[in-house]
């Protein structure tokens, strides 16, 4: 049996489409049978990124987020993509706590969200050019709190 699929979705950079993109992959990722916790936990990372290149990359300019996600088996692999502002220090921007807009009362955790949400975060950014987010995350995995 063939369980591998993939998808490729576009839209506006707008706030509006947060709660799209999260739709569109809830709904994509049905097939690796995930609890309601998993899912919510694939929603809230895809919202993050999302939010991320709305707010970062393109700061509110016009411009076109692609989601790129594939399953295999009970694996999901996504990737958001955006090619707004680019970040210029990867390594400081994922820190917890980090944001270059503490004025707007953001609170620097999103890339931290991400990765405790998903099992694996790979960010790939030219600055000047965008952002790709790289995500990814086994269903029905029995992760240990303590571990
Ligand atoms: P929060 O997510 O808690 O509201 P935040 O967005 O500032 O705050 P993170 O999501 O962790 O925190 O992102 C950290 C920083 O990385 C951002 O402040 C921004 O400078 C940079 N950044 C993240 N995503 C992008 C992006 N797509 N394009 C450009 N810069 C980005
Ligand atoms: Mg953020």
């Amino acid at each position: 049996m063939n369980n591998t699929n993939e998808m490729v979705v576009e839209f506006k950079s707008a706030a509006q489409n947060e709660s799209f993109a999260r739709m569109v992959v809830a709904a994509f990722i049905t097939s690796t049978n995930p609890t309601l916790e998993e899912v919510s936990d694939v929603k809230t990372a895809v919202s993050e990124a999302v939010t991320n290149s709305i707010i970062h990359g393109y700061e509110n300019r016009d411009g076109m987020i692609r989601i790129k996600a594939k399953v295999d088996g009970r694996k999901i692999y996504i990737e958001i993509i955006d090619e707004g502002n680019g970040i210029e220090d990867i390594k400081k921007a994922m820190e917890p706590l980090y944001t270059s807009r503490p004025e707007d009362e953001r609170s620097g955790m999103g890339f931290s969200f991400m990765e405790a949400f998903m099992d694996g975060l790979e960010v790939e950014s030219t600055y000047g050019k965008g952002t790709i987010v790289k995500m990814w995350k086994e269903i029905g995995v029995i992760r240990h709190q303590f571990e």
